[in-house]
């Protein structure tokens, strides 16, 4: 397939201020950023196939190689049903919209500790037939704006990091895609809807006992609706003032669903106070996540509930009552909840320069 498999000059002048050593790293990286469930997707199995292809040119001598579609599609045994841009095409979009943006801020940070200030991006040349390359890109600044570094964690510990493909509903958009700023008018409108509410129900309740009060027996259909109202109504309200009133006591929730677009779960919504009494506090939505250091798979925030009452906590995808972990937002930190959970020590917290060969798809590639 190596004909598939076609050099550019313009990329290998682009990055000949990288080392080819410095460029294997970054594709092993990579491939370590990628949790162990999503390797087995299509798209897990096409960025290590991109990376791990990367690093077979360049052990090769061959350079940074742009790969084609077609070169994808035979090697991976796309669905024989499917033109290769057909099948490639949607696989990509993920990629781009959902599993890269969910391991870039990981990715960032090993490369930072491995003593990279460049990391990996996916690209795409467009064109007939298209071409897929691994590109290099000067990491931002480091979001630890304290010391620049990131201290080593414990073992069991765990490290969570923005995942920046949460995407929001309309309504979510709408506020909270820049973060709300909770200003003073906001406060006031906010507590001057609530009495207002408050005061319509009582009012509307007071009415109903007096009504009630002066009927007579048997009661008829309607009054029965209009009193199991004046018992709901109440209780609607409390469940949707709860939520809220949560957030201002704990500064942090599971974000509900009308925030979120469909299929999106585990942001949480939380208000970031400003140190500067002067400045307003903000409200956000983000979404956090983690590699579980015993299975591999992604933890994502969710409530406590039943275990641990009231606390945000990390779970495991595939171990979700067993491997919690918990969150502090402002480090960004977790350890173990559950006592005895223990990371094997086959599944290292990913020192991912060091990543196995059994990380790569087979690298038997008969000749073209
Ligand atoms: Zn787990």
């Amino acid at each position: 397939m190596l004909d598939e498999v076609v050099l550019d000059q313009s990329v290998n002048q682009a990055t000949e201020d990288i080392s080819l050593d410095d460029y294997r790293r970054l594709c092993a990286i990579l491939i370590g950023a990628i949790p162990l469930d999503r390797k087995q997707s299509w798209a897990g199995k096409v960025i290590t196939y991109l990376a791990s292809q990367t690093m077979q040119s360049l052990d090769e001598g061959n350079g940074v190689p742009r790969i084609s579609t077609k070169a994808i599609y035979l090697d991976l045994g796309g669905n024989p049903k499917q033109q290769p841009s057909g099948w490639l095409s949607p696989i990509w979009n993920e990629i781009e919209e959902r599993h890269y943006p969910e391991i870039e801020p990981t990715l960032i940070e090993e490369c930072r500790r491995a003593g990279l200030t460049i990391y990996p991006r996916l690209e795409k040349d467009h064109g007939k037939p298209a071409y897929y390359r691994i590109e290099i890109t000067p990491a931002p600044a480091s979001s630890n704006e304290q010391t620049g570094v990131e201290e080593e964690l414990p073992k069991q510990s765990i490290r969570y990091k923005r995942d920046l493909s949460l995407k929001l509903s309309w309504p979510g958009k709408l506020f909270f895609s820049t973060g709300l700023r909770w200003t003073p008018f906001k406060r006031y409108s906010y507590v001057t809807w609530q009495l207002v509410f408050l005061l319509a129900f009582t009012l509307f309740d007071l009415l109903l006992w007096v009504l009630l009060w002066y009927s007579k027996p048997p009661l008829s259909g309607q009054e029965l609706v209009v009193i199991s109202m004046a018992i709901g109504m109440p209780i609607g309200a409390y469940w949707h003032f709860r939520d809220i009133f949560r957030l201002f006591e704990d500064r942090i929730l599971i974000a509900p669903d009308w925030m979120l677009a469909i299929k999106e779960f585990g942001a949480t919504v939380e208000i970031n106070r400003s140190r500067n009494p002067d400045e307003d506090s903000t409200i956000l939505v983000q979404r956090y996540t983690s590699i579980c250091p015993v299975c591999g798979w992604m933890i994502k925030l969710d409530r406590g509930e039943p275990d641990f009452p009231r606390r945000i906590v990390g779970r495991c995808e595939e171990h979700p009552r067993e491997h919690v972990f918990s969150f502090d937002r402002m480090t960004k930190r977790g350890e173990p909840l559950n006592r005895g959970v223990i990371a094997p020590n086959h599944i290292e917290q990913s020192t991912p320069t060091e990543v196995s060969e059994s990380a790569l798809p087979p690298p038997e590639r008969g000749p073209a």
